[in-house]
């Protein structure tokens, strides 16, 4: 029995991973790069990876290419929550892994946009070039590859076990303000 579900599960993950439909998503200049990867000297349709949708609900993979602010978190969550399952996360940019020329001079950008949605893949560069964005979609593939459901969950869980936590540190900081102006 066991090697019947191992065989089912490798067909289906070899499937899944050579056939990711990435998300049209851009926000900055990182997009620029992404979108240099379909073209003919790079074309990303070697591994599968060309068929750019308009749609979430026809993606499977959401690379996150370019910095995200506050005001756009909420569409990120919503994108993110509208694409089926199984779904994964490149985060394209150092702005998009950490902030990253923004982290200490803006007060606007999101540190990380782990903070909000699970990433599969850092691709912290500024701005990683289409090689680099080729690569990270290869370890991507490697990854499913690999995968099971009860890996995916715990990553999944592990992912909102931290949100949570940071939650409560973010609540205990608003106490201690409030409590400073009173
Ligand atoms: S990492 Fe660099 S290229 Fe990418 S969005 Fe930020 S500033 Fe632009």
């Amino acid at each position: 029995m066991n090697i019947i579900l191992t065989s089912i599960d490798y067909i289906l993950n070899q499937s899944r991973a050579n056939s990711l439909w990435p998300l049209t998503f851009a926000t900055s200049c990182c997009g620029i790069e992404m979108m240099q990867t379909v073209a003919s000297n790079n074309d990303i349709a070697r591994f599968g990876s060309e068929v750019f949708r308009g749609s979430p609900r026809q993606a499977d993979l959401l690379i996150c290419a370019g910095t995200i602010t506050h005001k756009m978190a909420p569409v990120l969550l919503r994108l993110y929550e509208q694409m089926a399952e199984p779904k994964y996360v490149i985060a394209m940019g150092a702005c998009t892994c950490g902030g990253g020329m923004f982290t200490e001079t803006s007060y606007s950008v999101i540190k990380g946009i782990d903070k909000i949605i699970p990433v599969d893949i850092y691709l912290p560069m500024c701005p990683p070039k289409p090689e680099s964005l080729i690569d990270a979609i290869r370890k991507l593939q490697k990854e499913i590859g690999k995968e099971s459901v009860l890996k995916r969950k715990e990553f999944l869980n592990k992912h909102t076990q931290r949100l949570t936590e940071s939650c409560g540190m973010l609540t205990d900081e608003i106490n201690v303000t409030k409590l400073g102006v009173l």
